[in-house]
C-alpha cells in the first residue's frame, strides 16, 4: 500500500465482463484521484492484477469453480456469490481495517455492484460507508421497480395484446421493453433478485455510470425514491486510463486489418460477452452480411452459438470479412475504418459507441438491453433496431440503411452531436466532471468516523 495514500477504497465487482470492467475504470478513477484501491473479488473468474498494478487484489474464495456462466444461470451465479461471500469478505476488511490503522491509513469506504446484495451486510456491520455502483442506464433501474409496481397491483400476467403500449411513467418504453416476460407469472427466483436489486438497504450513496445530460429526468425520479447522494459521473471509459479489462484474449491482428479499410467502411458486429445466438440467425446473419456488400468485423466468441455452423459462415463471408473471438473493443470503434456498430445494446457497448460517434444497429436480446434499444433508436435516434434476424432479406436492407443510405448520413450526424454532449459533460463545468469532484469529497469526509469498529 502507498505510503502517502491515507483512503483506501475497498472495490466489491460482480465477475460478469459488463460490470467488472466499469468496476475496475472506476478504481482508475479513483486512484487518480489519491486513493488507495483493494479490489475483493470472487476467485470465479478473476480480474487480471496485471493490467492494474497499482491495485491490491483480494480473492474471494466462492466454491464456483467449473462454473459455466451462460445467459441461463446467472441468477444461479448471482444468489452463488452473495450467499458464499459475506463470512469471506468481513474476515479479510477485518484484518485490512486492523493492519491499515497501524500505518495511519483507513479504509474510506466500500463499493460494491449493485448485484451484489451480502456486501451491504458487511460494511452495515463494520460500520464502513457502503456506495453502490450502478453500471446501467438509470431508465433501465426504473423498469425494475415498475415491474414490482405492476406486480404488486395483481397485473402480471400482462395481456400479450397490449405490450405494444407506451407506459405513461416511463416514456419511452413500451410494455414490451421491460427486462422480463410479463405475459407469465414471473417465477420467484426472479421476483426476489428484483425485490432485492431494487433495494439499496443502508448504503449512502449511488455512483451512475451514466450521465446528468441523458438521463435528468430518471435520475431526478430515482433520487425521490433513493433519497441519497447521486453521483452520474459517466461515461467511465473515457475518465479511466486506457487498460485492458478482459476476460478473453483481444485479438489485436484485426486493427491492422482495419488500418487496411476505407474510412467508415466497416461494420464491427459484437454481442457483448454473454448473448448467444442459434444457428437459424447466425446462418442468416452471415447470409445478410454477404449480400450486402459491406465489409465487416464479426467477435463470435467460442460459447457464440448454439450448435457448431461457424464453417458455413466462414465459407459465406470470404474474404469481405474479419471474424475474430475477441476483439479490443474500444479501439475498433475509435478506428476510422468504423462506420456501424451491429450490438446487441450492453450499456457499457452503448456508451463505447456514443463516444466514438459511431452509429449503431440494435439487436437486443435480454435484461437492460430492449430498455437501450428503445433509447437508442426512439429518443435519442442513433441507431436503426434491426427488423428481423432471421430473415436474410431484412438484414441486408437495414445493414444497407444504415452503411449507404442517406438516413445513415443523418443517423451519423445525430451521433456525432451526441458524442460531443458527452464529451462536454466530462470537461470542466460539465456535470460529469462536477460529480466526480462531489464523489471524491464525499468519500475524503468520511474518513474521519470510519473504522471505529472493536
Ligand atoms: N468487449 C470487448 N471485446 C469484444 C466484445 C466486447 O472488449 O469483442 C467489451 C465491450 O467493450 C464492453 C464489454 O465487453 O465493454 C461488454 O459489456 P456490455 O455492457 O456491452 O455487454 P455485456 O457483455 O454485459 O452483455
Amino acid at each position: 500500500m502507498e505510503t502517502t495514500r491515507k483512503h483506501i477504497v475497498v472495490l466489491v465487482p460482480l465477475p460478469l465482463q459488463g460490470h467488472l470492467t466499469p468496476m475496475l475504470q472506476l478504481g482508475s478513477i479513483l486512484h487518480s484521484k489519491g486513493f488507495s484501491i483493494v479490489v475483493a473479488h470472487s476467485e470465479f473468474r478473476p480480474p487480471n492484477p496485471k493490467n492494474h498494478p497499482e491495485f491490491i487484489f483480494q480473492p474471494l474464495s466462492d466454491n464456483l469453480s467449473g462454473f459455466q456462466a451462460t445467459i441461463g444461470n446467472l441468477l444461479d451465479l448471482i444468489a452463488a456469490i452473495n450467499s458464499n461471500s459475506g463470512a469471506l469478505l468481513e474476515e479479510y476488511m477485518v484484518q485490512l481495517i486492523e493492519d491499515q490503522k497501524l500505518q495511519g491509513n483507513q479504509v474510506a469506504c466500500i463499493i460494491h455492484d449493485g448485484l451484489l446484495f451480502f456486501v451491504d451486510s458487511v460494511a452495515t456491520h463494520l460500520k464502513i460507508p457502503g456506495i453502490v455502483l450502478r453500471p446501467s442506464l438509470a431508465a433501465f433501474m426504473q423498469s425494475y421497480h415498475y415491474i414490482l409496481q405492476l406486480h404488486a397491483q395483481n397485473l402480471i400476467p400482462f395481456p400479450e395484446s397490449r405490450l405494444l403500449e407506451p407506459i405513461p411513467e416511463l416514456y419511452p418504453l413500451r410494455f414490451k421493453d421491460l427486462p422480463d416476460k410479463i405475459t407469465f407469472e414471473i417465477r420467484k427466483q426472479l421476483l426476489d433478485y428484483f425485490i432485492s436489486s431494487v433495494n439499496i438497504n443502508s448504503s449512502v450513496a449511488i455512483i451512475w455510470n451514466t450521465t446528468d445530460s441523458l438521463e435528468h429526468s430518471a435520475l431526478l425520479q430515482l433520487q425521490q425514491h433513493y433519497k441519497v447522494p447521486f453521483f452520474p459521473i459517466g461515461p467511465l471509459h473515457k475518465i479511466a486510463a486506457a487498460t485492458s479489462t478482459s476476460f478473453l484474449e483481444e485479438d489485436q491482428s484485426c486493427i491492422s486489418w482495419l488500418d487496411k479499410q476505407a474510412p467508415n467502411s466497416v461494420l464491427y458486429i459484437s454481442l457483448g460477452s454473454i448473448a448467444i445466438v442459434d444457428e437459424k440467425e447466425l446462418t442468416e446473419t452471415a447470409w445478410g452480411l454477404a449480400n450486402s456488400g459491406i465489409p465487416f468485423l464479426w467477435v463470435i466468441r467460442p460459447d457464440y452459438v448454439n450448435g457448431s455452423p461457424l464453417e458455413i459462415v466462414k465459407a459465406l463471408v470470404g474474404e469481405r470479412g474479419l471474424i475474430v473471438k475477441w476483439a479490443p473493443q474500444r479501439e475498433v470503434l475509435a478506428h476510422k475504418a468504423v462506420g456501424g456498430f451491429w450490438s446487441h445494446c450492453g450499456w457499457n457497448s452503448v456508451m463505447e459507441s456514443i463516444c466514438e460517434g459511431v452509429p449503431m444497429i440494435c439487436r437486443p436480446y435480454f435484461g437492460d438491453q430492449p430498455v437501450n434499444t428503445r433509447y437508442l433508436t426512439s429518443v435519442w435516434k442513433v441507431g436503426l433496431e434491426m427488423e428481423s434476424v432471421l430473415d436474410r432479406g431484412s438484414i441486408e436492407r437495414t445493414i444497407k440503411r444504415l452503411m449507404v443510405d442517406v438516413e445513415g448520413k443523418e443517423i451519423r450526424q445525430r451521433m456525432l452531436a451526441m458524442k460531443e454532449k458527452l464529451e462536454g459533460g466530462l470537461q470542466k463545468g460539465g456535470s460529469s466532471y462536477e460529480s466526480l469532484n462531489d464523489l471524491t469529497q464525499f468519500i475524503t469526509s468520511f474518513s474521519a468516523n470510519v473504522n471505529k469498529i472493536g
